[in-house]
């Protein structure tokens, strides 16, 4: 199994040439397909799998074979830490190089000026923390009535950082006709509970 054979196109492949990835791992082979075809996601997966390669190459192939001359943010990809969100925006970068889309991250902590300048200038792809985006929303800085694509990242460690609801109060912001991915390490009732509502006929991969 190679990354040709998940019908990746050229620019990715090459790009993943460029970082030195073989083959894909078990989760990519798996989840690649299916978020190309737009169907929703549920992946029972941990940090080290190659989970953001699995999500992040077949946004950027869906939303770079799309006519993106339309304006505003594409994809949002939530993920609970400042760490998190930094390393899957510079794989954006890394994946995404030898496209045009254009991806951003925010999160808390540090002044938004910079944030916000970038998003002035327009973003396809955002990585963001829960609370730095309901901030900047509230602001008016970010409208996410174009998203296709929303990504819940590390969903278990959403609720034990006590960040379920926020990460509700963003799912009711964003259009109800989407594609959904959903990741979470672990189970338990209250995700499951949150993977019911927020995905519609999901494909699990567990890996
Ligand atoms: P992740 O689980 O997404 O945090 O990825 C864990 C690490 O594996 C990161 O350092 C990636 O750069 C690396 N990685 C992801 N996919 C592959 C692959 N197919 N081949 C080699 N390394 C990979």
């Amino acid at each position: 199994m190679s990354f040709r054979n998940l019908e990746l196109d050229e620019t990715l492949l090459k790009a993943l040439d460029t970082q030195g990835y073989s083959k894909p791992t078990p989760i990519q082979q798996q989840a690649i397909p299916i978020v190309l075809s737009g169907k929703d996601l549920l992946g029972v997966a941990q940090t080290g799998t190659g989970k953001t390669a699995a999500f992040g190459l077949p946004i950027l192939q869906l939303l770079n074979n799309k006519n993106h001359s339309r304006r505003g943010i594409k994809a949002l990809i939530l993920t609970p830490t400042r760490e998190l969100a930094i390393q899957i925006d510079e794989s954006l970068a890394a994946y995404g190089q030898h496209t045009s889309l254009r991806h951003s991250v925010i999160f808390g902590g540090v002044s938004q000026h910079t944030q916000v300048q970038k998003l002035k200038r327009g973003v396809d792809i955002l990585v963001a923390t829960p609370g730095r985006l309901l901030d900047l929303m509230n602001q008016g800085f970010i409208d996410l009535k174009t998203l296709e694509i929303f990504v819940l990242d590390e969903a278990d460690r959403m609720l034990d950082m006590g960040f379920i609801h926020d990460v509700k109060k963003v799912i009711k912001s964003i259009p109800a006709k989407r594609q959904t991915l959903f990741f979470s390490a672990t189970m338990p009732e209250e995700i499951q509970n949150l993977a019911g509502m927020m995905l519609k006929n999901p494909v699990k991969v567990e890996v």
